[in-house]
């Protein structure tokens, strides 16, 4: 890893310590505009190869790591992930219902609730038994998926589909919120919050400064 990397990773780790509520909300108060008449920035320099790459999603398997700082487990701190979902909007095009897969994952709490609702013989009759698992994965594309009126279990089903479409943050930025870019709401998000990414290199540009400037107190 090149210095200049190291201390990128270094800022970001201190950026979710520091800014992580404050970043929210001057990204909800539209601060990135002063700063883009500023200082304009890669993301919007080079929209339009942005949009091409975030458009790929819909042929590749990739996650898109969004300027949300992601959630972790002091209170407070899930600010980014509810801003996420304030504006993320589902079209309801059943793309992630539909699409076949290697199966879904159920908790033992999905699988007792769904059982409870359509009978434990059906749904085990809808599931393979994944034994290094330990747990019953559902078939995809799911079967309770319904062209017609959608999922046929909405208000019980998985809980890995109430967070669809966040996945677990990319190794390569841990700190932000990852999505699906195989879901087509997502690839709008990413595209709609293109310019927010200059609050964090703000936010980054001032940590490391501040860095500098207390090692510098020291070596004097
Ligand atoms: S793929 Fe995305 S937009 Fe389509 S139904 Fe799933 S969550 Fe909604
Ligand atoms: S359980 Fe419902 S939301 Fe989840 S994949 Fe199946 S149809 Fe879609």
């Amino acid at each position: 890893m090149s210095r200049m990397e190291s201390k990128i990773l270094q800022a970001r780790r201190l950026c979710r310590q520091l800014f992580v509520s404050s970043c929210v909300d001057e990204k909800r108060r539209g601060c990135h505009e002063a700063l883009l008449r500023q200082r304009p920035h890669w993301s919007v320099l080079k929209k339009e190869e942005q949009m091409e790459k975030i458009d790929q999603g819909e042929r590749i398997p990739f996650d898109i790591t969004l300027p949300l700082p992601a959630r972790d487990e002091r209170s407070g701190s899930d600010a980014g992930v509810n801003l996420f979902w304030e504006l993320f909007s589902c079209q309801r095009c059943g793309r992630c219902c539909f699409t076949p897969g290697a199966g879904l994952y159920l908790e033992k709490e999905d699988f007792e609730r769904i059982a409870g609702h359509v009978g434990k013989k059906r749904l085990i009759s809808l599931c393979r038994y994944d034994k290094a698992l330990q747990a019953w994965i559902l078939r995809q594309p799911c079967p309770f998926f319904d062209p017609e009126v959608g999922c046929e279990i909405y208000q019980i089903r998985p809980k890995t589909c109430t967070k669809y479409p966040l996945h677990p943050p990319s190794p390569d930025m841990p700190y932000h919120l990852a999505v699906d870019a195989f879901c087509p709401a997502a690839r709008d998000l990413a595209k709609r919050t293109l310019g927010w990414w200059i609050i964090c290199e703000n936010h980054w540009a001032e940590l490391l400064g501040r860095q500098e400037q207390d090692r510098a107190k020291k070596e004097r």
